[in-house]
């Protein structure tokens, strides 16, 4: 009976399970010929001291649009291209690209890029980044990788050592969506990173929730002790803000400041954030 059963169960799955399937292929099909035809985009989100509030720097986000579905978020298509083989040139192409725009930037802006897992165990990693560095002219300390810490489930030797040769490359080594893995602190032991990321589910419950807000305070004064920058994703509120700024988090980077928006805009701002600077210091050298 109970074979019987699970016949019918597996019957019963099938069709929904090639619907799935289907949908996936298709749109890996979609991707394909988006990376060919170049359909793909870089977008930046401004990242802001919490000091100044002068923006240190971007993160660039892969951007799609679809011809018919609109807008598909990377959190959806880029587990697709790594299956499908298609993450090593595309995230190849968002560091160059986003390196370039970079090197355009005031000096000390840095720009924040985004790493698959699939492109960490590629051996050949550090060796791209360099090219890219070396391609675009940005200096390596204008560079942040961001690796979240599914990278490192594995703790092991192999991971260390690519970390090693990224930061011997002068690179700053970032890590992504803090506090969501299985064991964050374990990774803190493991290597020096430069920078946590903490991730959005817990800004998000700031002043909210008593737990998330005391997590938050709490690795804002590790990493206060541990001489690695914080900074916090996903600011959406002026509450969430001024628990931040209490903590002190080094950094922060939400709606509430800026989306991520095409280069040509990002440019734009800049120039207006530059422009108002450069005011307000030939105010104060003048003494108005
Ligand atoms: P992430 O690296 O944690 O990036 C931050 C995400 O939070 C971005 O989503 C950003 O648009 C979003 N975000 C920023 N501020 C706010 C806010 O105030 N509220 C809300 N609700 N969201 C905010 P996005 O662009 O959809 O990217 C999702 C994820 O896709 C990224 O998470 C990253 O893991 C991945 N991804 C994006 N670009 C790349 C890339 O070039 N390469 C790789 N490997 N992954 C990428
Ligand atoms: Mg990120
Ligand atoms: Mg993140
Ligand atoms: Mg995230």
């Amino acid at each position: 009976a109970a074979k019987a059963e699970g016949r019918r169960t597996v019957r019963l799955f099938e069709p929904t399970m090639d619907a799935a399937l289907q949908a996936r292929r298709a749109l890996e099909a979609d991707l394909r010929a988006a990376v060919a035809a170049g359909a793909l985009d870089v977008h930046y989100q401004p990242i802001l001291s919490v000091r100044s509030l002068a923006v240190t720097g971007c993160e660039a986000l892969l951007r799609w649009h679809h011809p018919e579905r609109g807008f598909v978020s990377p959190a959806e298509f880029v587990p697709v291209a790594e299956e499908a083989g298609l993450i090593g040139q595309i995230g190849e192409w968002v560091l160059r690209t986003a390196c370039r725009e970079a090197a355009g930037w005031p000096e000390p802006l840095r720009i924040a890029v985004n790493l698959s897992p699939v492109q960490f165990r590629n051996p050949g990693l550090a060796l791209g980044v360099a090219a890219a560095l070396a391609a675009t002219g940005l200096p390596a300390h204008r560079l942040e990788l961001e690796i979240t810490e599914t990278v490192l489930l594995s703790e092991n030797a192999a991971n260390i050592a690519m970390l090693h040769a990224l930061r011997d490359l002068g690179v700053r080594i970032a890590i992504d969506d803090f506090g969501t893995g299985y064991s964050s602190l374990s990774y803190l032991r493991a290597f020096p990173f430069d920078k946590i990321k903490i991730d959005r589910s817990f800004t998000r419950a700031l002043g909210l929730d008593g737990h998330s807000t005391a997590i938050v305070r709490a690795v804002i004064e590790l990493g206060a002790s541990l001489g690695i920058t914080t900074v916090a994703e996903g600011v959406e509120t002026q509450e969430q803000f001024l628990h931040l700024r209490a903590g002190p988090c080094d950094e922060v980077q939400g709606f509430l400041f800026g989306r991520p928006v095409p280069a040509a805009e990002l440019r734009r701002l800049l120039a207006t954030c530059a422009g108002s600077a450069a005011a307000s210091a030939a105010g104060s050298a003048t003494g108005s």
